[in-house]
């Protein structure tokens, strides 16, 4: 075997498949650049980890669960313009998520709500945090069903894992008692823990009308509120925009 096929059988063995693959190319660029044996190292290494990097990052995002892609980019604020830009950059240093605080949109339907949260949530995962996007509606029903078997710790705990759990859509539907109660148990792990962004129609005011236990309602609001930044969304529909 000469020296090439045993490198390439070391890299299988040593589990840098990605490596193994561009190693031609690599040593053909350190022969070409004279590179010293220390840039060489650097470079070998910068490959792989670099590879590691956005296939983690890959994989983050398939498991986030967004429901359709949504770039900031695409975010028109000549007609949101309850928020704006610098607002929304300032929030992409991800200080909200290393300082767990939450961001709550709160807005009528079809001001960009979804839009923001999608694209903070999509960006934070290039900067390499693990993110789940969920609605109200499901996420009550897995609490329900990991309740249901016994399993509503387990489910939290796996939940726990994301650095940020955007909640979207809630309010929408009323909950019932123990829909309240395992929302509860959830919003309390992560309080302090982990970051939410939340997205809501309904002014705090009228949060009493989704969660139908008094007891609960307001531990969950005081949890949610605490350490967070509003912002109150308004203006006309996008959806409406587009169909004149
Ligand atoms: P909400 O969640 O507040 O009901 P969405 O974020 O789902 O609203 O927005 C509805 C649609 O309009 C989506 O397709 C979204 O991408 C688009 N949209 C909303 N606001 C804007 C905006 N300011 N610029 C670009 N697209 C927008
Ligand atoms: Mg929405």
């Amino acid at each position: 075997m000469n020296s090439f096929d045993q490198v390439s059988q070391q890299c299988r063995h040593l589990k840098l498949a990605s490596l193994v693959q561009e190693l031609p190319v690599l040593l053909q660029q350190a022969e070409a650049n004279e590179m010293s044996y220390l840039q060489y190292t650097e470079a070998l290494l910068g490959y792989e980890v670099q590879q590691r990097n956005s296939k983690r990052i890959a994989m983050n995002r398939r498991k986030a669960g967004f429901p359709v892609e949504k770039h900031l980019e695409a975010f028109d604020y000549r007609h949101q313009t309850t928020i704006n830009k610098r607002q929304v950059n300032q929030l992409l240093d991800f200080d909200f998520i290393d300082n767990r605080d939450n961001l709550i949109f709160i807005g009528p339907p079809g001001v960009g709500k979804t839009h923001l949260s999608i694209g903070i949530g999509s960006k934070a995962i290039d900067a390499g945090y693990k993110v789940l996007f969920t609605t109200a509606l499901s996420l009550t029903e897995s609490l329900e069903i990991a309740e249901l078997k016994g399993e509503l710790k387990k489910k939290i705990t796996t939940l726990c894992k994301n650095d940020l759990v955007i909640i979207d859509e809630l309010g929408y539907l009323p909950m019932n008692k123990q829909g309240n109660y395992n929302l509860f148990q959830l919003i309390n792990a992560l309080y302090e823990y982990r970051s939410i962004i939340l997205t809501t129609n309904k002014d705090f005011t009228a949060w009493g009308e989704f969660f139908v236990d008094e007891n609960v309602a307001v531990p969950i609001i005081d949890r949610l509120i605490h350490h967070s930044k509003i912002f109150m969304l308004g203006g006309e529909s996008y959806r409406l925009k587009q169909k004149t």
